[in-house]
């Protein structure tokens, strides 16, 4: 039988890569519903070839666009931010993935994982923010979070029939188009250095998060809760290469390693076909071109990102939250050139000092937490 997915994000990086591997893959998987934030244009070119049963634009704005484009065809067209919210619900919905960005991945999960679909979870903020209740509700409604995440994907594919505890977690890290630079050279980054990322091809939130070294304090906590771990035994690994994506150190001593080059197509598929593996026609790693790969240890103080994410994974309650929060008012703030590459670290800094703590949150704390981190994070920035 086909497996019914609604990708939350279709026109992003991940999305479109999602619907590739649909493309490739179409005995095997169908399109039930699409949900863009913003891109009117796009979502109408993909409904048209994938004919979901639902379209959610979330900009109001753009209902009447794309509802004039696709009337001739048998495609339900919903709008605002609600409906992204809802139509995760959907009876014949088998997977979610959840590719948009930042923390508006958060409401649309829980409501998919209450009602029982497996998340294939490319939306790392949701974890970040909300870890503890994420998870829970995922043991308690019998549903698997299937990571999409390169490095959680490798990971998840290293504990693959294993039983044993895992001692460690390397987490690799590209370190980023800036891995060499000083603090004063650090200090003139652009934008549009911060936007080129050597080895991955992402959207732009992730690529700044990824030059700052916070995409790897997110992926940590992420990599925390998903495996059930403490931040200590998770350790950064700098691994220019891209080629080795994480690994799980067992407690013989043993280390397990997934490889391959660095494309999402790989992880976006392993995860929607879970348990398969399906044929592909991705390029393979050939060691002989590759030649060598080298590891460094990351430094934290020129990527002091790096260092809050574990100070909020160890102080655990809403800080997690508070930090994500500041990151995502710093990286817009640097997008549009409002400050400097050094001072979004500044800004989650004094955001996370200021912000009030909340040792046992619920849900609603976690909307007030960002709410409140949101708003002094741009006091900041004025
Ligand atoms: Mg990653």
């Amino acid at each position: 039988m086909k497996r019914n997915i609604a990708i939350l994000g279709s026109t992003g990086s991940i999305g479109t890569q999602a619907l590739d591997v649909v493309r490739e893959h179409q005995d095997q998987f169908e399109i039930y519903a699409l949900t863009a934030n913003n891109n009117a244009e796009l979502l109408i070119k993909q409904a048209k070839e994938f004919l979901p049963e639902v379209v959610v634009i979330a900009n109001e704005d753009k209902y009447k666009l794309v509802k004039d484009a696709l009337q001739a065809l048998p495609i339900k067209v919903w709008t605002g931010s609600d409906s992204i919210a809802q139509v995760v619900e959907s009876e014949p919905i088998n997977i979610v993935l959840t590719a948009m960005v930042g923390y508006s991945g958060l409401k649309p999960t829980i409501n998919a994982i209450k009602v029982g679909k497996a998340i294939a979870l490319a939306n790392k903020e949701t974890l970040v923010v909300a870890g503890e209740l994420i998870t829970a509700l995922a043991i308690e409604n019998k549903v698997p979070i299937l990571p999409v995440d390169s490095e959680h994907s490798a990971i998840f594919q290293c504990l693959t029939g294993e039983r044993s505890p895992i001692e460690k977690i390397l987490l690799t890290a590209s370190g980023g188009p800036f891995r060499n630079h000083t603090k004063e050279q650090l200090q003139k980054v652009t934008k549009k250095e911060a936007l080129k990322h050597p080895n991955w091809d992402m959207g732009a939130k992730v690529t700044i998060d990824s030059a700052s070294l916070m995409n790897k304090g997110l992926e940590m906590i992420e990599a925390k809760w998903l495996f059930e771990v403490n931040p200590d035994q998770i350790e950064v690994v700098v691994h220019p290469q891209s080629i080795i994506h994480s690994m799980v150190q067992f407690e013989d001593s043993s280390i397990i390693a997934q490889l391959g080059l660095p494309d999402m197509h790989l992880p976006i598929q392993y995860a929607l076909a879970y348990p398969n593996r399906l044929k592909s026609s991705f390029e393979r790693l050939d060691f002989f071109k590759l030649k060598s790969m080298t590891f460094e240890k990351p430094d934290t103080d020129r990527f002091r990102n790096l260092a809050f994410a574990f100070e909020a994974a160890r102080t655990r309650g809403n800080m997690a939250c508070i930090m994500n929060a500041a990151n995502e008012i710093a990286v817009s703030a640097f997008l549009q050139d409002k400050v400097g590459f050094l001072e979004m670290s500044d800004v989650i800094e004094k955001t996370m000092q200021k912000t009030c703590f909340v040792h046992t949150p619920t849900y609603e704390d976690y909307v007030q937490t960002d709410m409140e981190a949101r708003h002094i994070a741009l006091e900041f920035i004025k």
